[in-house]
């Protein structure tokens, strides 16, 4: 057997991500618990300005999330945001799929025959879906809910924000534009606004080149859940992170491994690896640990790059197993 194979073999079935009928009208997702768990570990690069913000701005200026860490200040990426933007990439990751394998194309057909409702984030999960079964929810009513199964943490720039940061101190200074406010009106109102003399905005942003660490868990996961991870961060990579996306938050990931049980590291250790300069080679030799039930499987290189190529076959197995 493969290494491949071997983490295939010990992920769950994907029968266990069909939900399952609750009453008459109503069918949950309830992935079956195996208390194993698939760890994926990465390397985020910024491809562009990035503008990591959970914060309401002050009048006509917006701050990049900032924490002293490791004797650095360095540029904060909340979990909260890595999840909410990768949720939506993994649902337009899904739709393309149903699009794919049915014959109109139709995915809101597709989710209302097979869930029971077309699913939309974040007001109207459908809590049935592979989405809803990976990502959780409660249902549009507040009735019913299905568990998140993944994990995912905080992380922070390895470079300090003195070096990644354009900001007032800093050579280039903060950024200057109106499609920012813009979008900070549109976030607030809902509708955009004209644009004028009085859209002049002032924003710090984290600089293209920039590295965040990356680590996510899923529980009691599935071919399909892990694969279709991969694929979804790529996704999101190219649509953009963080709160004004329309131009920014584009990212380069390099995953450094995924493997079963959980990692006996923190994003706080991987940052202390890149300032050592082993952080890359420390994966690639597989000189990192993770709790397992059995022995963890770990695999790296080309050995991700093929699960990622399994999305379309395990897909494949999810509709089939939807009847
Ligand atoms: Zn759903």
């Amino acid at each position: 057997m493969t290494t491949v194979d071997l983490f295939i073999s010990q992920m769950a079935e994907i029968e266990s991500l069909v939900p399952r009928q609750i009453d008459k009208k109503r069918k949950v997702a309830q992935p079956t618990f195996t208390r194993q768990v698939a760890t994926i570990v990465g390397l985020k690069t910024t491809a562009a300005r990035f503008l990591p913000v959970s914060h309401e701005g002050h009048s006509n200026e917006t701050y990049v999330d900032k924490v002293e860490l490791l004797g650095k200040q360095r540029a904060e990426f909340i979990a909260r945001k890595l999840k909410g933007i990768e949720r939506r990439a993994q649902m337009a990751l899904f739709r393309e799929l149903v699009a794919r394998s049915t014959d109109g194309g139709d995915w809101k057909a597709f989710f209302t025959d097979k869930f029971g409702t077309p699913c939309i984030i974040p007001d109207g999960l459908c809590i049935a879906c592979w989405n809803c079964a990976l990502f959780g929810g409660l249902d549009a009513k507040g009735q019913a809910a299905t568990f998140s199964r993944v994990r995912y943490f905080d992380t922070y720039s390895i470079e300090d924000t003195l070096e990644c940061v354009a900001m007032m101190e800093s050579e280039e200074g903060m950024g200057i534009g109106n499609q920012v406010y813009e979008d900070m009106v549109a976030d607030k109102t809902g509708k955009g606004r004209g644009r004028g003399a009085e859209t002049y905005h002032l924003y710090e942003y984290v600089k293209a080149g920039t590295r965040f660490p990356l680590i996510t868990i899923i529980e009691s996961p599935t071919l399909l859940d892990v694969a279709g991870y991969l694929h979804t961060v790529r996704r999101a990579d190219a649509h953009g992170y963080g709160k004004y996306s329309a131009n920014h938050g584009k990212f380069d990931t390099q995953f450094l491994a995924i493997a079963t049980g959980y990692p006996r590291f923190s994003v706080l250790d991987m940052l202390k690896w890149a300032e050592s300069g082993e952080l890359e080679s420390k994966f690639a030799n597989r000189q990192v640990q993770f709790d397992a039930l059995g022995e963890a499987v770990v695999l790296v290189g080309d050995e991700i790059e093929e699960v990622a190529g399994k999305l379309q076959g395990a897909f494949d197995e999810y509709v089939a197993a939807l009847g």
